[in-house]
């Protein structure tokens, strides 16, 4: 059946996108290094790493080979008590990257999944060891998690993408967030007050907790606020000291994006549990995985069968994502990540003292800055769809959280390139 190219688009129910403005999307064709070729011949230069996940640049053909090759070979194998070399492979290179005491990788297939197991991991951490009323979890005001119902209901709840969900959504004990910009002289206040909450918190219902969920040194979608990891310290020292787990969501953080292969590394903390995905493939599959302590693995340990992490999906480990995730973790080793803070800062300079813009700031691969209506202190007044398209039409992929506009490159990404990303937002920025 000939389908015409609006009956596509209507068949294709795009995420988090109203279905109006979808009507009329733009067309990817293909894409090449940091960028993407629309069908009708123009570029567009990917400055989010299409929804954080690209590492290598589109099209690599390392990461494609690999895929290929392992496709010849075995492209899918049920996971429950069978195992491959490439799942055996990745959990051993992401291991060799993360602190000593994190020594086994469970995987899943995305984000929220990642975070789904994390969470039902903890509660049965506590449930194996008779510990059943240990159901509740601490978690950041700000935070993304994800968006099926676990991960919703740790996330935050102010921007009503998750009302009608509500009644499916467990409750959290919620914890403020201490936002830090480089000028920021109350940062050590507001951790203080964030840690008091947490105090309060454990010895109000200390015996009902889990543990902790947080996004280590950024809050991603949140809107780019960076934390101090002092303030990761304070919180590992209060959960250490409970005896309750510390989940951290790397999912955005993870490969290299924080200017450390992980934040846990780049703070010098070690979590109980933390999530992956997003870059583990290089952006070319789709992965999730769970990482967690010997403690925590050993709670599931025994003959009784009730013991068992009773979790899994028909895809889980799926070969080819795992042979992605290799060659996307060979190209990792020359760190091409560690490049990015300085390029951001001295390109960052042109933007600091413009009159729209406050606390820009960088950290590592990702820069972000807040944009004013006209410099008197009130918050910009463009609609995020708006910015979205202002820069489409400018010939880059940005994707404002609000009032936040932030840069987030894949790896292959040259300081020209980059200029041109800090040169279209003046632009941008000129005709509003
Ligand atoms: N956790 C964090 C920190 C995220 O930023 C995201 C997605 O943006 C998720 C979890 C969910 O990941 P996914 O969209 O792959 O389910």
């Amino acid at each position: 059946m000939k389908t015409d190219q609006k009956d596509r688009a209507s068949a294709f129910w795009m995420p988090f996108t109203p279905i109006e403005a979808a009507a009329n999307p733009l067309r990817v064709a293909s894409g090449q290094g940091s960028w993407l070729v629309l069908e009708d011949g123009s570029r567009l230069l990917d400055g989010i790493s299409s929804w954080w996940v690209n590492l290598h640049g589109h099209g690599r053909r390392e990461i494609a080979e690999a895929i290929y090759h392992q496709a010849l070979t075995l492209e899918q194998v049920i996971p429950a008590g069978l195992t491959h070399g490439p799942a055996e492979a990745l959990a051993e290179g992401v291991l060799s990257h993360l602190p000593e005491a994190l020594c086994r990788m469970f995987y899943s297939d995305d984000g929220s999944t990642a975070v789904e197991v994390a969470l039902k991991m903890a509660v049965q951490y506590w449930w194996n060891q008779g510990e059943t009323r240990r159901t509740r979890f601490l978690a950041f005001e700000g935070a993304y998690h994800g968006d099926t119902l676990g991960a919703m209901s740790v996330g935050d709840r102010s921007s009503g993408f998750s009302d009608p969900f509500r009644p499916l959504m467990f409750d959290v004990t919620y914890l403020p967030w201490p936002s830090t910009w480089d000028d920021d002289e109350d940062v050590e206040l507001k951790e203080a007050a964030a840690l008091k909450t947490l105090d309060e918190a454990l010895e109000n219902h200390g015996d009902t907790f889990a543990g902790l969920i947080m996004e280590p040194l950024i809050q991603g979608a949140g809107g780019m606020r960076f934390c101090r990891p002092e303030f990761l310290l304070g919180v590992q020292a209060r959960m250490k000291a409970a005896g309750l787990l510390i989940i951290y969501d790397e999912v955005m953080t993870g490969f290299g994006r924080t200017g450390e292969w992980f934040s846990c590394v780049k703070a010098k903390t070690s979590p109980d549990i933390v999530c992956l995905s997003k870059g583990i493939t290089g952006g070319f599959l789709p992965l999730g995985a769970t990482v967690t302590t010997k403690k925590v693995q050993d709670a599931f340990l025994g003959d009784d069968p009730s013991r068992t992490f009773w979790h899994g999906h028909s895809y889980t480990a799926n070969p080819l994502a795992c042979a992605a995730g290799l060659a996307s973790l060979e190209l990792m080793e020359e760190e091409p990540f560690r490049k990015f803070e300085n390029w951001h800062r001295e390109l960052g300079e042109a933007l600091k003292n413009h009159p729209r813009i406050r606390r820009f700031r960088a950290m590592g691969t990702i820069a972000a800055m807040e944009l004013l209506s006209d410099g008197s202190g009130g918050y910009f007044d463009v609609s995020g769809p708006l910015l979205r398209k202002a820069f489409l039409d400018a010939g880059v992929l940005l994707r404002p959280l609000g009032n936040v506009i932030y840069i987030l490159p894949p790896y292959c990404t040259t300081r020209e390139e980059l200029t041109l990303i800090y040169e279209s937002i003046l632009r941008v920025l000129s005709t509003f």
